[in-house]
């Protein structure tokens, strides 16, 4: 599933290939049965626009410039962006593609159509009305330790889209691997210290997904993301890997050294 990471890299995809072009066209792509995409008008309201600028917030992109309208797109479990020349032919799995002028092309992909695109005139309405949290690379340390609380797991806090935007599951467990800290700890529990490490390190890891532009074999070798996986060795202190359910979600983790609060 795209995380952050994966959406920043789309995102700057767009930036590299997608923007001051002028809008020929908009046109639904292949089998687009069940996916949520703008209609003909929605999609007439770009033609002769340029793009000319990007925003992430959380999982979301956001396509559009100061004047407005934008390009909303969720990846949903197997969403991508693919910018391109004519001469590369469309890519599998386009749902939408925007034809610019000249040879470029941008498609939205989705294989597994859980992911969509809406037209929208103001980011900042969209992600109050999505009711989305700050996102994960611009939250303070400060909102982040007022925004962790409550009875629930940490875990479940972490990847709470309302609270903080951006986090996802693999994110969320590595998070709480590399600060020592049990999934199953109440939000409400943490110390002003574990708060703190906790946003330090979400954001670092974050940061250094994006820089190998989610690569994931090219992170650090002791990171949990290469040991995904019950029974495996851990990484930091030759524990063992264990998993459970918190908040409905698997989580990886390792008993050893992951400390349940008490
Ligand atoms: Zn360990």
């Amino acid at each position: 599933m795209p995380e952050l990471p994966e959406v920043e890299t789309f995102r700057r995809r767009i930036d590299a290939g997608a923007l001051n072009r002028t809008v020929a066209e908009i046109r639904p792509g292949n089998d687009i049965t069940h996916v949520e995409l703008p209609d003909a008008a929605a999609r007439a309201r770009f033609e002769g626009h340029q793009f000319t600028q990007t925003r992430r917030h959380g999982k979301y992109i956001f396509v559009g410039s100061a004047s407005g309208p934008w390009l909303n797109l969720h990846m949903g479990m197997s969403g991508s962006v693919r910018v391109y020349d004519t001469e590369d032919g469309d890519p599998d799995y386009a749902r939408l593609v925007v034809i610019f002028e000249g040879d470029r092309r941008m498609a939205f992909r989705d294989p597994r159509k859980f992911g969509w695109v809406r037209v929208i005139d103001d980011p900042d309405a969209e992600i109050a009305r999505l009711e989305l949290g700050p996102d994960a690379l611009e939250i303070d340390a400060s909102q982040f330790a007022d925004r962790i609380e409550g009875r629930g797991a940490v875990k479940s806090a972490l990847i709470d889209q309302a609270k903080v935007a951006g986090i996802g599951n693999l994110w969320a467990d590595e998070t709480l691997y590399q600060t020592g800290i049990h999934p199953d700890t109440r939000a409400g529990d943490l110390s002003g210290k574990q708060r703190g490490d906790l946003h330090r390190t979400f954001g670092r890891i974050l940061k250094a997904v994006c820089d190998v532009d989610a690569h994931y074999a090219e992170l650090p070798d002791p990171w949990l993301i290469h040991r995904r996986k019950t029974g495996h060795e851990c990484g930091r202190c030759g524990g063992t890997i264990e998993s459970r359910k918190v908040g409905g979600r698997t989580s990886f983790y390792c008993p050893d050294h992951q400390e349940r609060a008490t």
